[in-house]
């Protein structure tokens, strides 16, 4: 008999983790972080401990009490021991949202993680820009020097690569014995996949975060004719907006790009645009929408990164660099303008951001003042004040391409975001900004479309609120509500 037990994303939006185990073979589907169950416990200001984070995380019921799961050298430090064999065959990674994979960082490294490659470009750049993800390759931490000499020396941590598999839509592989099916499926990410696992106790697929109004409208429909030929046992169905309606018109990607040209063609100064920065997707409806008014995107040093691995590893897909403008912004000391050697410039940057300092497609505030009406300048909410040095002039505009605020917080954070606009003149008090974004997510449509097509016999909802259940209930005639922490047989 095979189970899956649920160790997160149900009753709640993210923190997937869900644990298939069959005979001798485990796997788990996912290791997310859940934005909610931190936020009841934690803020920017009080986080776990580092030096005690295990037990702080699994005191709180945060990360799952599976021994042998995490990192050695945190689980030594921390006293919770250690086992040679790993509990988990394997990690099947739907997709590298933090939902879906934060809390890798914790996990040990010689537990292979299948994913896509563009999943496993876009931990690499959460690694190489970002603070301590550690999603793709561990730093030891709290080794010490044993010499007689001078005892307690903290070593710095070595590295150590995780151990990464590619995984290819429609190609089967096997964890022991389960054989894997990963499916591409359109979402606000590149690289994400549904996953079709056949097990001895029947065929089980996880649909992870899926709809069909992007680029990719297509991938979601093969995906579920394949669980219609497969014979789905038991159906995992995201539902984060299952309880919403259709737009009318439809907002799909392309409306976006359309729309955005059209904005941008009548704007008589920069055209500035704030988006998820890691959904290249929705950079390249931006880049053609760009393109068509005879303008260029202009990207920042994150997605340049993000856009020169992809340019390495999976050629063909975005833009290229030489298509886009990359801005450099002020660095520690603010060098860019001062006229100083190149080598000194470059100790202004960390070490990734230095390839483009002297990258063609370079541009800094005085290019973007000077060619303003050449440029779609990506601005992201917390980068505001490069409006300072650039000084938008009369008839510039701002296209806001980000979710509407759904909490308290992210109210504030939008009005503070307002006020830097109105300040530079790109919104006023009879002029709104431009509101052109699409959810990652199907609305219930679209997921009645995945559930009636799959045609699967039984049906666990995943990734919504509890509340929402009821819509699957009233899609679907056998539901099963599940606990974090319980099991159902496949
Ligand atoms: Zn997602």
């Amino acid at each position: 008999m095979a189970s899956v037990t649920f160790h997160g994303g149900v009753g709640e939006i993210g923190g997937n983790k869900f644990l298939v185990r069959d005979g001798d073979t485990s796997v788990m589907m996912d290791f997310g972080m859940s934005f909610a169950a931190e936020g009841r416990y934690f803020s920017e200001y009080r986080k776990a401990r580092a030096s005690n984070v295990l037990v702080d995380m699994l005191e709180l019921g945060l990360l799952p009490r599976i021994d042998g799961l995490y990192r050695r050298d945190y689980a030594e430090h921390m006293g919770l021991g250690w086992t040679e064999e790993p509990p988990v065959d394997a990690i099947i990674l739907t997709h590298a949202h933090i939902d879906h994979c934060g809390y890798l960082g914790y996990v040990r490294e010689d537990i292979p993680v299948h994913c896509t490659k563009a999943s496993e470009l876009i931990m690499r750049c959460f690694d190489d820009t970002g603070k301590g993800h550690q999603l793709t390759e561990l730093r030891t931490k709290f080794a010490y020097s044993a010499q007689s000499k001078r005892p307690w020396t903290r070593l710095t941590g070595d590295r150590r690569e995780r151990e990464i598999r590619t995984m290819h839509s429609g190609r089967k592989f096997r964890v022991g014995g389960i054989a894997v099916e990963p499916h591409e499926v359109d979402h606000s990410l590149p690289g994400a996949c549904a996953l079709i696992l056949h097990t001895s106790g029947g065929t089980l697929a996880n649909t992870a975060d899926l709809r069909f109004h992007g680029r990719r409208a297509r991938a979601t429909d093969r995906f579920v004719k394949r669980c219609a030929r497969a014979g789905i046992g038991l159906l995992l169905c995201e539902g984060t907006r299952i309880s919403r309606g259709p737009e009318t018109p439809a907002r799909t990607e392309r409306w976006i790009e359309k729309e955005a040209a059209s904005i941008m063609r009548g704007a008589g100064g920069l055209a500035v645009c704030g988006y998820p920065m890691r959904d290249l997707d929705r950079l390249q409806s931006l880049h053609l929408a760009a393109r068509s008014a005879d303008r260029t995107l202009v990207v920042d040093l994150k997605q340049a990164y993000l856009l020169a691995l992809f340019e390495e590893h999976l050629p063909g897909t975005y833009p290229r660099l030489d298509e886009v403008g990359i801005f450099v912004n002020r660095g520690s000391w603010g060098l860019i303008d001062k006229g100083v050697p190149d080598e000194a410039l470059e100790r202004d940057y960390d070490k990734w951001k230095q390839d483009f300092l002297n990258h063609p497609s370079r541009l800094d505030y005085r290019d973007i003042s000077a060619g303003a009406r050449r440029y779609l300048y990506y601005c992201d909410d917390f980068s505001l004040q490069n409006l300072i040095d650039i000084k938008p002039q009369k008839g510039s505009t701002y296209i806001r391409s980000l979710t509407e605020p759904f909490d308290a917080d992210m109210e504030i954070q939008e009005r503070q975001v307002k006020n830097w606009l109105a300040r530079f003149g790109l919104i006023g008090s009879s002029r709104r900004w431009h509101q052109l974004h699409v959810s990652g997510h199907g609305d219930g449509a679209q997921i009645r479309r995945v559930i009636e097509g799959a045609g699967a016999e039984r049906l666990v909802p995943i990734h919504t609120e509890r509340k929402n259940e009821s819509h699957h209930r009233a899609m679907h005639g056998s539901v099963t509500s599940v606990r974090r922490g319980r099991s159902v047989e496949v």
